[in-house]
């Protein structure tokens, strides 16, 4: 059976602000995947290795210099070449743009739907355009995306608003959060999972916790509102450094099972 879908390792910490250690997610949220502690099964029913194959590429060579971007850009660009869908494990958000670069060459402009703590959208962040605060401002301005989504955002600034007001995103704001309140997305979407999104004590392992976040049934339901084919998603800033019990990494494979089982059911309904 062809691989519907490609887990790539994208480990780097190169734009990385305050706090290092997502570059060390990639094979602990692997081993949370495969691990006999739980079975393959998605919430749906599906499961994985029966009703569709992941493969797993394992962790791109990154070395923390601009290199990287190109490296990222061609294995994603690969995946949607051979007809797999692209599971990317981060890394710091940032590789988030070179992977849109790959997909909008694939694709054209796609609507991204965002779960985040932080909106990313600094013009810089100290001093860094690349920085991980930043890239969707850089892929808003690229005109990579069609519409960007955010959902779970609770630490917007007056700079961040106003970036947002200039780019037209669309955010639910945590405050105002409710399943129902996600605008209608149609057509092709791609998932950029940021850990922060969930609430600290969901998910203890990240950078930059952030209390009063999404539960994982909240982002469980947000997953579920989708109904157009999912092109490709991200799982980024888990950072192991401040796990506690494994719980963020095993959070993070549980959503590569239901991003998987969501986009695999959107997919079937569409051929
Ligand atoms: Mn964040
Ligand atoms: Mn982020």
């Amino acid at each position: 059976m062809k691989a519907l879908f490609h887990l790539v390792g994208a480990g780097t910490d190169i734009n990385s602000s305050f706090e290092r250690g997502a570059a060390l997610a990639p094979p602990l949220i692997r081993q949370a995947l495969w691990s006999d502690r739980g079975n393959l099964a998605c919430e749906n029913g599906m499961e994985v290795g029966r009703d569709f194959t992941l493969e797993d590429r394992g962790d791109l060579p990154l070395g923390e210099d601009p290199e990287d971007d190109i490296l990222i850009r061609n294995a994603v660009a690969a995946s949607l070449t051979g007809g797999a869908i692209p599971i990317l494990l981060g890394g710091d958000h940032a590789v988030t743009l070179p992977i849109m670069e790959a997909i909008h060459a694939h694709y054209g402009p796609v609507t991204i739907l965002h779960i985040d703590a932080h909106p990313d959208l600094y013009e810089d962040f100290e001093g860094n355009p690349r920085s991980h605060a930043s890239p969707f401002a850089r892929i808003m301005e690229a005109g990579l995306a069609a519409r960007l989504v955010q959902v779970g955002i609770r630490t917007l600034n007056r700079h961040c608003r106003e970036q947002a007001e200039r780019f037209g995103v669309e955010i639910v704001e945590m405050r105002h959060f409710a399943p129902d309140r996600i605008p209608h997305i149609s057509g092709p979407v791609y998932i950029s999972l940021d850990m922060d999104g969930l609430d600290p004590a969901c998910a203890p392992g990240v950078s930059h916790a952030e209390p009063g976040g999404l539960t994982v049934r909240e982002l469980l339901s947000v997953l579920d509102g989708i109904s157009g084919e999912i092109v490709g998603a991200d799982i980024v800033e888990f950072n192991p450094r401040f796990d506690i019990n494994g719980v963020t990494a095993i959070t993070a494979a549980k959503m590569i099972r239901e991003i998987a089982s969501r986009a695999a059911t959107n997919r079937k309904g569409k051929s």
